[in-house]
Protein backbone atom coordinates (compact mmCIF):
# COMPACT_ATOMS: atom_id res chain seq x y z
CA UNK A 1 0.00 0.00 0.00
CA UNK A 2 1.21 3.74 -0.90
CA UNK A 3 2.05 5.61 2.04
CA UNK A 4 0.10 8.22 2.52
CA UNK A 5 0.98 12.11 4.39
CA UNK A 6 -1.36 14.72 5.29
CA UNK A 7 -0.94 18.31 5.17
CA UNK A 8 -2.90 20.93 6.40
CA UNK A 9 -2.96 24.68 5.83
CA UNK A 10 -4.32 26.85 8.66
CA UNK A 11 -5.50 30.01 7.47
CA UNK A 12 -7.38 32.78 9.05
CA UNK A 13 -10.48 31.99 7.65
CA UNK A 14 -10.26 28.16 5.77
CA UNK A 15 -8.61 25.40 6.68
CA UNK A 16 -7.12 22.52 4.08
CA UNK A 17 -6.19 19.35 5.17
CA UNK A 18 -4.86 17.08 2.50
CA UNK A 19 -3.35 13.34 1.78
CA UNK A 20 -0.87 12.96 -1.12
CA UNK A 21 2.12 10.76 -1.53
CA UNK A 22 5.85 10.86 -1.43
CA UNK A 23 5.92 12.33 -4.84
CA UNK A 24 3.71 14.94 -4.03
CA UNK A 25 0.66 13.54 -6.06
CA UNK A 26 -2.51 14.77 -3.76
CA UNK A 27 -5.12 12.00 -3.25
CA UNK A 28 -7.80 13.49 -1.03
CA UNK A 29 -8.46 17.26 0.20
CA UNK A 30 -10.95 18.98 2.04
CA UNK A 31 -11.71 23.02 2.80
CA UNK A 32 -13.40 24.04 5.77
CA UNK A 33 -14.53 27.56 7.75
CA UNK A 34 -11.60 28.08 10.31
CA UNK A 35 -14.24 29.14 12.68
CA UNK A 36 -11.10 30.62 14.76
CA UNK A 37 -13.17 32.30 16.83
CA UNK A 38 -13.85 29.18 18.52
CA UNK A 39 -10.38 28.84 20.16
CA UNK A 40 -7.44 26.68 19.44
CA UNK A 41 -8.66 23.39 20.63
CA UNK A 42 -12.01 23.38 18.65
CA UNK A 43 -10.09 24.40 15.58
CA UNK A 44 -7.50 21.33 16.48
CA UNK A 45 -10.25 18.60 16.97
CA UNK A 46 -12.10 19.32 13.73
CA UNK A 47 -8.31 19.40 12.01
CA UNK A 48 -8.05 15.67 13.29
CA UNK A 49 -11.50 14.41 12.29
CA UNK A 50 -11.01 16.02 8.86
CA UNK A 51 -7.45 14.64 8.52
CA UNK A 52 -8.70 11.10 9.82
CA UNK A 53 -11.72 11.25 7.38
CA UNK A 54 -9.65 11.62 4.07
CA UNK A 55 -7.37 8.59 5.45
CA UNK A 56 -4.49 7.15 7.49
CA UNK A 57 -1.33 9.34 7.16
CA UNK A 58 1.85 8.19 8.26
CA UNK A 59 2.98 11.81 9.44
CA UNK A 60 1.46 15.17 8.82
CA UNK A 61 2.66 18.61 8.31
CA UNK A 62 0.66 21.89 8.88
CA UNK A 63 1.91 25.20 8.15
CA UNK A 64 0.20 28.27 10.87
CA UNK A 65 0.00 31.99 10.11
CA UNK A 66 2.90 32.99 12.91
CA UNK A 67 5.71 31.97 14.86
CA UNK A 68 6.58 28.56 16.27
CA UNK A 69 8.93 26.64 18.21
CA UNK A 70 9.76 23.74 15.15
CA UNK A 71 11.36 21.50 17.33
CA UNK A 72 8.95 21.47 19.95
CA UNK A 73 6.18 21.66 17.54
CA UNK A 74 3.97 24.67 19.22
CA UNK A 75 2.61 28.22 18.21
CA UNK A 76 4.06 30.77 19.61
CA UNK A 77 2.38 33.72 18.18
CA UNK A 78 -0.10 33.81 15.11
CA UNK A 79 -0.89 37.53 15.76
CA UNK A 80 -4.19 37.58 13.20
CA UNK A 81 -5.82 34.45 15.18
CA UNK A 82 -8.41 35.14 18.40
CA UNK A 83 -6.18 34.81 21.90
CA UNK A 84 -2.84 33.92 19.60
CA UNK A 85 -2.32 30.35 19.96
CA UNK A 86 0.56 31.08 22.86
CA UNK A 87 2.65 27.97 23.52
CA UNK A 88 -0.59 25.79 22.16
CA UNK A 89 0.94 22.31 21.65
CA UNK A 90 -0.32 21.71 18.17
CA UNK A 91 2.08 18.65 17.38
CA UNK A 92 1.57 16.54 20.28
CA UNK A 93 -2.29 17.58 20.31
CA UNK A 94 -2.61 16.24 16.48
CA UNK A 95 -0.11 13.18 16.96
CA UNK A 96 -2.01 12.06 20.50
CA UNK A 97 -5.04 11.74 18.28
CA UNK A 98 -3.70 10.25 14.57
CA UNK A 99 -1.50 8.61 15.89
CA UNK A 100 1.40 9.78 13.23
CA UNK A 101 4.34 12.11 13.53
CA UNK A 102 3.08 16.03 13.09
CA UNK A 103 5.85 18.89 12.28
CA UNK A 104 5.21 22.14 12.45
CA UNK A 105 6.21 25.48 10.66
CA UNK A 106 5.11 29.34 9.30
CA UNK A 107 2.96 28.79 6.25
CA UNK A 108 4.81 31.15 4.31
CA UNK A 109 8.07 29.12 5.12
CA UNK A 110 5.67 25.74 4.54
CA UNK A 111 4.70 27.65 0.77
CA UNK A 112 7.98 27.92 -0.26
CA UNK A 113 9.09 24.17 1.42
CA UNK A 114 6.16 23.28 -1.55
CA UNK A 115 7.26 25.36 -4.53
CA UNK A 116 11.14 23.55 -3.91
CA UNK A 117 10.42 20.31 -3.51
CA UNK A 118 7.55 19.90 -5.66
CA UNK A 119 6.83 23.14 -8.01
CA UNK A 120 9.21 25.60 -9.70
CA UNK A 121 12.45 25.27 -7.17
CA UNK A 122 12.85 21.83 -8.34
CA UNK A 123 16.95 21.69 -8.78
CA UNK A 124 17.29 25.65 -8.36
CA UNK A 125 19.79 26.64 -6.31
CA UNK A 126 18.65 30.01 -4.65
CA UNK A 127 15.17 31.22 -4.78
CA UNK A 128 12.82 33.68 -3.56
CA UNK A 129 9.31 32.98 -2.23
CA UNK A 130 6.49 35.73 -1.99
CA UNK A 131 2.97 34.94 -0.84
CA UNK A 132 1.00 38.18 -1.95
CA UNK A 133 -2.42 38.14 -0.38
CA UNK A 134 -4.19 39.90 3.13
CA UNK A 135 -0.22 39.84 3.96
CA UNK A 136 2.65 39.29 2.24
CA UNK A 137 5.03 36.36 3.57
CA UNK A 138 7.88 34.84 1.93
CA UNK A 139 10.80 32.38 2.22
CA UNK A 140 14.37 31.88 0.95
CA UNK A 141 16.07 29.42 -0.30
CA UNK A 142 20.30 29.44 -0.43
CA UNK A 143 21.61 26.57 -1.93
CA UNK A 144 18.96 24.16 -2.15
CA UNK A 145 17.73 24.84 1.48
CA UNK A 146 14.79 26.90 3.50
CA UNK A 147 16.68 29.56 5.17
CA UNK A 148 14.23 28.85 8.55
CA UNK A 149 16.80 31.03 11.48
CA UNK A 150 15.74 31.04 14.52
CA UNK A 151 12.03 30.40 15.71
CA UNK A 152 11.82 29.45 11.21
CA UNK A 153 11.51 34.07 11.34
CA UNK A 154 13.51 34.26 8.29
CA UNK A 155 12.23 35.56 5.44
CA UNK A 156 9.84 37.88 6.12
CA UNK A 157 10.26 39.32 2.92
CA UNK A 158 6.78 41.34 3.49
CA UNK A 159 8.34 43.31 6.15
CA UNK A 160 11.07 44.80 4.38
CA UNK A 161 11.34 48.41 4.39
CA UNK A 162 10.26 50.05 0.91
CA UNK A 163 9.22 53.77 1.57
CA UNK A 164 11.09 55.16 4.49
CA UNK A 165 7.74 57.41 5.69
CA UNK A 166 5.30 54.59 4.55
CA UNK A 167 2.11 53.59 6.27
CA UNK A 168 2.30 51.75 9.47
CA UNK A 169 2.62 48.36 8.98
CA UNK A 170 0.65 45.43 11.48
CA UNK A 171 3.84 44.95 12.52
CA UNK A 172 4.84 48.41 13.87
CA UNK A 173 7.22 49.39 11.62
CA UNK A 174 6.58 52.49 8.71
CA UNK A 175 6.79 51.68 4.64
CA UNK A 176 6.84 48.00 4.96
CA UNK A 177 5.93 46.21 0.90
CA UNK A 178 3.26 44.42 2.93
CA UNK A 179 1.85 48.17 4.08
CA UNK A 180 1.72 49.37 0.38
CA UNK A 181 1.60 46.46 -1.66
CA UNK A 182 -0.62 43.68 -0.03
CA UNK A 183 -4.13 42.99 -1.41
CA UNK A 184 -5.70 45.55 1.47
CA UNK A 185 -3.41 48.38 0.38
CA UNK A 186 -4.28 47.98 -3.23
CA UNK A 187 -7.76 47.56 -2.98
CA UNK A 188 -7.68 50.84 -0.18
CA UNK A 189 -6.55 52.04 -3.91
CA UNK A 190 -9.18 50.79 -6.31
CA UNK A 191 -11.72 52.27 -3.29
CA UNK A 192 -10.85 55.63 -3.16
CA UNK A 193 -10.35 55.61 -7.03
CA UNK A 194 -13.86 54.75 -7.38
CA UNK A 195 -15.18 56.72 -4.92
CA UNK A 196 -13.34 59.89 -6.34
CA UNK A 197 -15.12 59.35 -9.20
CA UNK A 198 -11.61 57.92 -11.03
CA UNK A 199 -12.68 54.16 -12.40
CA UNK A 200 -16.10 54.50 -13.77
CA UNK A 201 -15.07 50.84 -15.52
CA UNK A 202 -14.90 49.53 -11.74
CA UNK A 203 -17.83 50.97 -10.76
CA UNK A 204 -19.62 49.62 -13.85
CA UNK A 205 -18.06 45.95 -12.87
CA UNK A 206 -18.79 46.22 -8.95
CA UNK A 207 -21.97 48.24 -9.24
CA UNK A 208 -20.86 50.80 -7.29
CA UNK A 209 -20.36 48.31 -4.34
CA UNK A 210 -16.61 49.14 -2.57
CA UNK A 211 -17.06 45.39 -0.91
CA UNK A 212 -16.87 43.97 -4.32
CA UNK A 213 -13.28 45.71 -5.08
CA UNK A 214 -10.85 42.84 -5.08
CA UNK A 215 -7.63 42.50 -6.97
CA UNK A 216 -9.42 40.35 -9.36
CA UNK A 217 -11.73 43.37 -10.29
CA UNK A 218 -9.49 45.37 -10.19
CA UNK A 219 -7.31 43.26 -12.82
CA UNK A 220 -10.36 42.97 -15.26
CA UNK A 221 -10.89 47.26 -14.67
CA UNK A 222 -9.45 49.28 -17.75
CA UNK A 223 -9.66 52.69 -15.89
CA UNK A 224 -6.38 54.67 -15.97
CA UNK A 225 -6.43 55.31 -12.01
CA UNK A 226 -6.15 51.43 -11.33
CA UNK A 227 -3.93 50.16 -14.17
CA UNK A 228 -1.76 52.74 -12.18
CA UNK A 229 -2.48 51.47 -8.48
CA UNK A 230 -1.91 47.92 -9.82
CA UNK A 231 1.38 49.13 -11.83
CA UNK A 232 2.64 51.02 -8.17
CA UNK A 233 2.05 47.66 -6.38
CA UNK A 234 4.11 45.67 -9.17
CA UNK A 235 7.04 48.95 -8.95
CA UNK A 236 6.80 48.07 -4.83
CA UNK A 237 6.94 44.58 -4.97
CA UNK A 238 9.97 45.52 -7.87
CA UNK A 239 11.91 47.82 -5.27
CA UNK A 240 11.80 44.76 -2.62
CA UNK A 241 12.67 42.16 -5.02
CA UNK A 242 15.59 44.37 -6.19
CA UNK A 243 17.12 44.40 -2.79
CA UNK A 244 16.94 40.84 -2.11
CA UNK A 245 18.65 40.24 -5.53
CA UNK A 246 21.47 42.56 -4.81
CA UNK A 247 21.70 40.39 -1.77
CA UNK A 248 21.39 37.06 -2.72
CA UNK A 249 21.56 36.57 -6.94
CA UNK A 250 18.78 33.83 -6.59
CA UNK A 251 17.98 31.74 -10.08
CA UNK A 252 14.35 32.26 -8.94
CA UNK A 253 11.86 34.41 -8.08
CA UNK A 254 8.34 33.30 -7.36
CA UNK A 255 4.70 34.75 -6.74
CA UNK A 256 1.82 32.79 -5.24
CA UNK A 257 -0.94 34.07 -3.02
CA UNK A 258 -3.97 35.00 -4.42
CA UNK A 259 -2.78 37.86 -5.89
CA UNK A 260 -0.38 36.80 -7.65
CA UNK A 261 -3.50 36.13 -10.63
CA UNK A 262 -2.97 39.43 -11.10
CA UNK A 263 -0.30 37.91 -13.64
CA UNK A 264 1.66 39.67 -16.20
CA UNK A 265 -0.12 43.26 -14.80
CA UNK A 266 2.45 42.43 -12.12
CA UNK A 267 5.28 41.13 -13.22
CA UNK A 268 6.08 43.80 -16.08
CA UNK A 269 6.26 46.52 -13.61
CA UNK A 270 8.50 43.93 -11.13
CA UNK A 271 10.75 43.20 -14.03
CA UNK A 272 11.50 46.48 -14.97
CA UNK A 273 11.73 47.64 -11.98
CA UNK A 274 14.87 44.50 -11.30
CA UNK A 275 16.42 45.71 -14.51
CA UNK A 276 16.49 49.30 -13.37
CA UNK A 277 17.38 48.83 -9.67
CA UNK A 278 20.25 45.87 -10.21
CA UNK A 279 23.40 47.61 -11.77
CA UNK A 280 26.21 45.52 -9.80
CA UNK A 281 25.05 41.97 -11.17
CA UNK A 282 24.05 40.58 -14.49
CA UNK A 283 20.32 39.72 -14.42
CA UNK A 284 19.53 37.87 -17.68
CA UNK A 285 19.03 34.73 -16.41
CA UNK A 286 16.97 35.77 -13.31
CA UNK A 287 13.74 33.85 -13.99
CA UNK A 288 10.67 35.87 -11.97
CA UNK A 289 6.95 33.98 -12.40
CA UNK A 290 3.88 33.43 -11.00
CA UNK A 291 3.74 30.05 -9.04
CA UNK A 292 2.15 27.02 -10.98
CA UNK A 293 0.52 25.68 -7.67
CA UNK A 294 -2.07 29.18 -7.38
CA UNK A 295 -3.08 29.13 -3.63
CA UNK A 296 -1.84 25.24 -3.07
CA UNK A 297 1.48 25.56 -2.24
CA UNK A 298 1.14 25.52 0.85
CA UNK A 299 -0.84 21.86 0.62
CA UNK A 300 2.32 20.63 -0.99
CA UNK A 301 4.49 21.95 1.47
CA UNK A 302 2.81 20.12 3.79
CA UNK A 303 3.87 17.06 1.73
CA UNK A 304 7.05 17.80 1.89
CA UNK A 305 7.39 18.58 5.53
CA UNK A 306 5.33 15.97 6.67
CA UNK A 307 8.16 13.63 4.49
CA UNK A 308 10.53 15.13 6.59
CA UNK A 309 12.49 18.67 6.07
CA UNK A 310 15.90 18.39 7.64
CA UNK A 311 17.22 17.28 3.36
CA UNK A 312 15.34 20.89 2.93
CA UNK A 313 16.15 23.37 5.70
CA UNK A 314 18.99 24.83 7.07
CA UNK A 315 18.94 24.10 11.20
CA UNK A 316 16.89 26.42 13.75
CA UNK A 317 16.55 26.91 16.77
CA UNK A 318 14.88 29.29 19.85
ZN1 LIG B 1 5.77 45.14 8.58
Amino acid sequence: MTELFAAVDLGGTTITCALGTAGGEIVARQTFAAETYRGPDSVLERIAECVAGLGKPVALGIGVPGLVDIPNGTTLFLPNLPTQWRNIPVAAWLKGRLGCSVSIMNDARVATLGELVFGAGRGVGTMLFFTLGTGIGGGVVIDGHLRLGPLGAAGELGHQTVVSDGPLCGCGNQGCLEAVASAPALIAEGVRAMRAGLAPHLNELTGGDASLISPRTMADSNDKAIRQAVERVGRYLGIGVSNLVSALAPDLVVFGGGMSGLGERLLAPVRAEVQKRVRMMPTDHLRIEISAMGEDAGIYGGIALAKGQEKWTTATNR
